[in-house]
């Protein structure tokens, strides 16, 4: 792929641990790899096992993966808890933020011991600036997520517009964010409206402050998607940034698709068999990313209006079988009624495997980035519920800038869990995506998207432009 030799140059890659960071980290050390860049994942020992098999899934890559300990006990927390998503209550959230920062004394032995041209650290991990710093090393950002949500949010951090208004329904328009973009009180966090002091805050706080001090941020967008949003990160904000996405493209064999993430709780196989015996654009996929949880009666709302919309769908469900409400969520004789028609995946999905397949016509998602960006890449129109971190701007970026989506209805940010949202309204958005003129408008809309991504990763395309101009300025570093 990569026409140039880069292998002066060595990369270290070090995600935090959540998939929704992870996942993406794994794709881009494959497009670094692939250009014949050296490249060494940091991480601790449980996540540097799923990295191994997600890195080595269909074609083998040249990665090198480190394990660092990460003495999760002395931090409060339960022994072998490495992950966001095994946390065993979402109130250890913060106390796991913080932990992270215990593994700052083992990275910078290995960037002693390695030297390498540059970190790419994640945004959750400010003190890897100084640290990086130490050994003359430039240090670059990951955030995950869009140009337009890196913008919205400084501006609304710079200019605190929530405090314009007083009720939580009432709206404000994000001031210097081209595009008149809207918010509601409501949407929000509750600790930014509230100027909470605690390890999260300080540690956004902190976040901010090394990001301006770093040498530049790596963005998993392309810039035909928001041209208006990275022109205004990087000449109005200020920031100097590479847009080298979508990342997840790299995964062109089935068995890398499947690979990504987690081990997924379906056979292929039968989600394809399953999937071909669809005809094209016919089926909803549903799934709110790795640690969204729904409670049961959320998801039983959710059953109700899959069935009453009357598409075939596939709905990946967070809750495990061994769960004791097993049954709780489900309406009776729901399974039996749907058979043929929906398929629950209890547990982890192959969701780039399911978005680009011919027959799946739509994907109601929680806004998470690389779920939203998958969505675009496969060409699909989006019924958009965001639940909690930087998805209300990635909803707004969907349904108003690029008008490929529809808003579920969902007001409020409530970290992990989301905000209520009844089965009329599901019922509503799923059909305006699915059928009609405006669904048909939307879809020709996320189709030709879809291919301008495909576009943007080939040679001559501008992620793969900047993702070489990165390359080189590094080279100067080495
Ligand atoms: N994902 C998946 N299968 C699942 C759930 C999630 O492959 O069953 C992947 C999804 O493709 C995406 C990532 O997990 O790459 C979730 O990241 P996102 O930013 O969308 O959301 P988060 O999990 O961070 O909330």
């Amino acid at each position: 792929m990569g026409s140039e030799s880069h292998d002066s140059v060595h990369i270290f890659l070090f995600p935090f641990m959540a998939h929704g960071h992870m996942i993406p980290v794994s794709d881009m050390a494959k497009l670094f790899a692939s250009h014949g860049v050296k490249i060494t994942i940091v991480t601790t020992p449980q996540n540097a096992i799923r990295f191994s098999q997600t890195t080595q899934s269909g074609k083998p890559y040249d990665i090198q993966i480190k394990a660092i300990e990460f003495p999760s006990e002395e931090a409060g927390l339960p022994k072998g808890c490495e992950n966001l998503d095994s946390l065993p209550k979402p109130e250890l959230a913060n106390t796991f933020f913080k932990a992270t920062r215990l593994l700052q004394a083992p990275l910078e032995e290995l960037l002693n011991e390695f030297k390498p041209t540059s970190l790419v650290a994640d945004m959750f991990f400010p003190w890897a600036t100084e640290a990086a710093a130490k050994f003359g090393i430039p240090r670059l950002v990951f955030h995950g997520t869009s140009f337009f949500s890196l913008c919205a949010s400084e501006c609304v951090r710079l200019y605190e517009p929530y405090n314009t208004v007083s009720g939580e329904t009432d709206t404000f328009v994000i001031p210097n964010l081209p595009g008149e973009i809207e918010l509601t009180r409501s949407q929000v966090p509750d600790f930014m409206k509230n100027n909470v002091l605690n390890d999260l805050t300080q540690l956004l706080k902190e976040a901010k402050a090394s990001e301006l001090k770093s040498y530049g941020i790596v963005v998993n967008s392309f810039y035909e998607l928001e041209p208006v949003y990275a022109d205004y990160y990087r000449n109005g904000l200020g920031r100097k940034a590479w847009h080298i996405g979508p990342v997840s493209l790299c995964n062109r064999e089935t068995e890398e698709k499947v690979q990504r993430g987690l081990e997924a709780s379906i056979d292929e196989h039968e989600c394809l068999k399953w999937l071909d015996s669809k005809k094209p654009d016919s089926v909803v996929y549903v799934c709110f990313g790795s640690v969204a949880k729904f409670n049961s009666t959320q998801l039983k709302e959710i059953a109700m209006a899959l069935e009453a919309a009357g598409q075939d769908f596939i709905w990946v469900v967070r809750k495990g079988k061994d769960e004791v409400d097993q049954d709780e969520w489900l309406p009776e004789g729901f399974e039996e009624r749907m058979e043929g028609k929906g398929l629950i995946i209890r547990g982890w999905a192959p969701q780039v495997l399911i978005l680009d397949h011919p027959s799946v016509g739509g994907f109601v998602t929680h806004c998470g980035w690389n779920s939203t960006l998958e969505g675009i890449s496969a060409g699909l129109p989006m019924v958009t519920w965001p639940v909690s971190a930087e998805q209300f701007y990635n909803e707004k970026l969907v349904t108003q800038v690029l008008k490929i989506g529809v808003g579920v209805g969902a007001q409020k940010w409530i970290r992990l869990i989301g905000d209520s949202v009844k089965k009329e309204a599901i019922v509503k958005a799923v059909s305006q995506i699915m059928v009609g003129e405006e669904a048909e408008v939307r879809r020709s809309r996320a189709r030709e998207l879809g291919k301008q991504a495909r576009r943007a990763v080939e040679e001559g395309g501008s992620s793969y432009e900047d993702f070489n101009k990165l390359i080189e300025e590094l080279k100067s570093h080495s």
